[in-house]
């Protein structure tokens, strides 16, 4: 069965009078060539996937063919007798119905691959929850040793930008905390069924032992990034000043300490300017 064919996903579900659900980022794959190459990424033999949102099972099977073992969580129960059906010949693929962002992940990882050299996510992730859900898989400090998955292009330019860079935010810093990021591949909007309005890429995060640079506090230092990202178009100083309410005469020693000017803006600043600035503030 190709799952990755408009006419087989029909088939599939028509007879269930199936409508896709916008709000649940319903937009499954058809092209051919995009879920071998993410479940090659993400996969050998010896690793166990587990996969946010399997749909009909495009991906699922790919992973399936590269990996041990397969897990997905899917939330939408009216894909039962689908994925049923398209994963029947595939012993080492499992659905768990479920919502991702509520399930306890590490509970399940330790239940589904104790059979499992390593363990890693591949997912096409409903884009509603993109940056919460990869939040959720890095800071549970899960043990799995890289993300491979589609988000929405700019998303996906955003989370893997050089922090230091103007295409940085909050969310660069906290992904790079955690893990390196790249972009591995663009794929246009009329790969999916119904088309989105927007092109997506494929991501992989690799999972570091340790943050770039260690920080004293972990909640300050992620309340600091918030704060200096709030306001774009303001200095770092007057940013942070306003939203952590932190006086700015602090700020401003601080930042000339670390040989920055009193006026930088956040994006200029490394992952290690930017520990040493929480350190300093805390
Ligand atoms: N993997 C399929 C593909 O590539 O064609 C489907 C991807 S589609 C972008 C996102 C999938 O995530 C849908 O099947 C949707 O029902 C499911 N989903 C949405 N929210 C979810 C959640 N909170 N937990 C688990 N699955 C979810």
């Amino acid at each position: 069965m190709n799952l990755a064919d408009i006419k087989t996903v029909k088939e599939l579900l028509t007879p269930l009078g199936f409508s896709f659900k916008k709000s649940l980022g319903q937009n499954f794959l058809i092209d051919p060539d995009v879920c071998p190459a993410m479940a090659e990424s993400a996969a050998d033999g010896e690793t166990g996937i587990l996969e946010i949102g399997p749909g009909v099972g495009v991906l699922t099977v790919e992973c399936a063919k590269v990996a041990k073992k397969v897990v997905a969580i899917e939330l939408d129960n009216r894909l039962k007798p689908v994925l049923a059906k398209t994963l029947a010949d595939y012993p080492n693929a499992e659905v768990v119905f479920g919502d991702a962002m509520e399930l306890d992940l590490t509970a399940l990882i330790k239940e589904k691959f104790s059979d499992c050299k390593k363990v890693a996510i591949c997912a096409n992730l409903p884009y509603y929850i993109t940056s919460p859900i990869i939040m959720k898989l890095l800071t549970s400090k899960l043990p799995i040793e890289s993300i491979t998955v589609m988000v929405q292009k700019e998303a996906g330019e955003r989370l893997c930008a050089e922090v230091g860079s103007r295409d940085a935010g909050a969310v660069t810093v906290a992904v790079a905390y955690y893990a390196k990021a790249q972009l591995l591949f663009e794929v246009g909007r009329d790969s999916f069924m119904p088309p989105p309005n927007v092109d997506s890429a494929v991501i992989r995060l690799d999972v570091l032992e340790n943050p770039p640079s260690k920080v004293k506090n972990e909640e300050f230092f992620f309340s600091l990034i918030k704060a200096c990202f709030a306001q774009r178009r303001k200095t770092l100083c007057n940013t942070v000043s306003n939203t952590l309410g932190i006086g700015k005469e602090k700020i401003a020693n601080a930042l000339t300490e670390l040989g920055l000017s009193e006026t930088v803006r956040s994006e200029a600043l490394t992952f290690e300017q930017l520990a040493a600035l929480s350190d300093k503030l805390m």
